[in-house]
């Protein structure tokens, strides 16, 4: 691994933890980690840090409406809380992937930890969805060279975003969160947004949910379909 690589993963957490890393496409395209999915004529909606008892099935929702299919990046410690909610998310035929066992920077974790703490939840996941993930984003978007290593060693798709909300911010409001999701969007773009509030301010959810019918409608004006990870794989 070059230092200048590694200087690069320390740097982004630098100035971007607690909050999710800004969309930094040299350094990611540096590290080969995907923030968008080029190879797919669609957009990809992405949901962090669920399940949640109601802001998932609020989202759930609100996709279903509009016929759309996203994918959700679990963390392993609320799988546990709601199993029944993650299982909800693989019968409507969404995406699952990896988010972490708890939500904690890589930087701060051994690779070791890394390892174990990802396993773990590759499990739970299983056991709670019958669906094995192959896409991994971490928490805050800071991939640790360990992380980045584990996920090449896995198999699973190293995916970071091209597009956010910024939801998880106490001032985002629905109309913010559609105006940025949405803001110049195209085929292979990849859209952050938050289906829990575990890790943001209270009750953030329900901002998503409320912008969600804007940025469906958007990406269906634009004659795109909505992708998941995997069909991209
Ligand atoms: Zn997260």
């Amino acid at each position: 691994m070059r230092p200048g690589i590694l200087g690069a993963v320390g740097a982004a957490s630098a100035w971007c933890a607690p909050a999710p890393a800004a969309h930094v496409p040299r350094l990611a395209a540096a590290l080969g980690i995907d923030c968008r999915l080029l190879y797919r004529p669609g957009v990809a909606l992405t949901f962090d840090d669920g399940p949640h008892p109601e802001g998932t099935r609020a989202v759930l929702e609100a996709l279903a409406r509009a016929d759309a299919r996203a994918t959700f990046f679990l963390v392993g410690e609320q799988v546990e809380r709601w199993p029944r909610v993650a299982a909800e998310i693989a019968a409507a035929g969404h995406e699952i992937a990896l988010h972490g066992y708890k939500h904690r920077n890589l930087l701060r974790r051994t690779p070791r930890e890394v390892a174990r703490d990802l396993d773990r939840t590759l499990t739970i996941i299983a056991d709670a969805t019958g669906r094995e993930p192959r896409c991994y984003r971490p928490p805050y978007g800071v991939f640790s060279t360990g992380g980045l290593l584990l996920a090449r060693r896995r198999g699973w798709l190293p995916l970071l975003w091209s597009r956010w909300g910024r939801d998880w911010e106490r001032r985002a409001t629905p109309e913010s969160i559609a105006r940025r999701a949405t803001k110049g969007l195209a085929a292979g773009d990849v859209v952050l947004l938050h289906d829990a509030d575990h890790y943001s301010s209270s009750g953030s959810w329900r901002k998503t949910a409320a912008a969600l019918p804007s940025i469906l409608d958007a990406v269906t004006a634009l004659g795109l379909p909505f992708v998941t990870v995997t069909d991209a794989m």
